[in-house]
């Protein structure tokens, strides 16, 4: 897959992107992301990409005519024209459904607005989808846009060791994950659930997904109520499994 990103931050965001598991990625060839300066899209000498908003009021719109050609260049250089998103805190909230649909894609193509935003025209002519990261205001797309770089690019083919480390996380399918634990075996004179060193693959299977249901429940009766139980979830939930956190509660 080809993650393109427009920005006026492109130091920033390869600063990340070359990083850990993703930086990783890149150097492997299991994802490409290529950061794309749209300054140098910008049509006069000062390089300027933004200007005043017609109506007045304060701070800068950025520019219709930049975006257009750094995308059209883009769609040139890719052979095909991506799907094309914009970041924007007026756009539907990310969620990993979302993800999932978007990591299907060969080539989608992110917009990081700044300032004031994006001039609507352009949006309107180009965009596909406009994404949010959630009900606050950042000052730049930027951290949205790395941040749906990460998660799409997380799901693809050999990025992580296994496609069982996105499938059992949180929210994949719709439930919070499990607690984790790691050594030593106690710590501050708290041990790890019997279970988990009891070698019984079976119970800690059933174990995981009992607590995954009880904290979901717990945490997130949201996603808990639209979750569509097993026959296998009902025993669970019924067994002695469940009934210690539920007196607990
Ligand atoms: N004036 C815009 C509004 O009220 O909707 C906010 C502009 S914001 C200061 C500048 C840029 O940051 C936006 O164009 C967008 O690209 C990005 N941004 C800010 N918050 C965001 C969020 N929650 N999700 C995605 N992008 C966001």
């Amino acid at each position: 897959m080809i993650i393109d990103i427009i920005t006026l931050f492109p130091e920033m965001c390869e600063r990340v992107l070359s990083e850990s598991i993703i930086g990783r990625a890149r150097k492997n060839g299991k994802v490409e992301i290529a950061c794309t300066q749209l300054r140098d899209y910008a049509f006069d000498k000062h390089r300027r990409v933004d200007d005043t908003p017609y109506g007045g009021g304060m701070g800068m719109v950025m520019m219709c005519e930049p975006i257009a050609l750094c995308f059209e260049d883009i769609c040139k250089k890719r052979g095909s024209r991506p799907h094309f998103i914009y970041m924007s805190p007026k756009g539907k909230t990310l969620t990993q459904e979302t993800v999932k649909q978007l990591s299907a894609y060969d080539n989608i193509c992110i917009l990081c607005g700044h300032y004031e935003g994006v001039d609507q025209r352009v949006l309107d002519e180009y965009i596909d989808e406009e994404i949010s990261i959630g009900d606050y205001v950042l000052t730049g797309g930027e951290l949205p846009a790395l941040i749906l770089a990460d998660s799409i690019s997380r799901m693809l083919d050999g990025v992580l060791s296994d496609s069982e480390c996105f499938e059992e996380e949180s929210h994949y399918n719709g439930l919070l994950e499990y607690p984790q634990y790691t050594k030593p075996q106690e710590w501050h004179g708290v041990g790890v659930p019997e279970v988990l060193v009891s070698g019984h693959h079976e119970n800690v299977k059933k174990w995981r997904r009992a607590q995954s249901l009880m904290l979901t429940k717990k945490l997130r009766p949201d996603l808990y109520n639209k979750t569509e139980l097993t026959k296998e979830d009902k025993k669970i939930l019924s067994s002695n499994l469940c009934k210690e956190e539920t007196e607990q509660d």
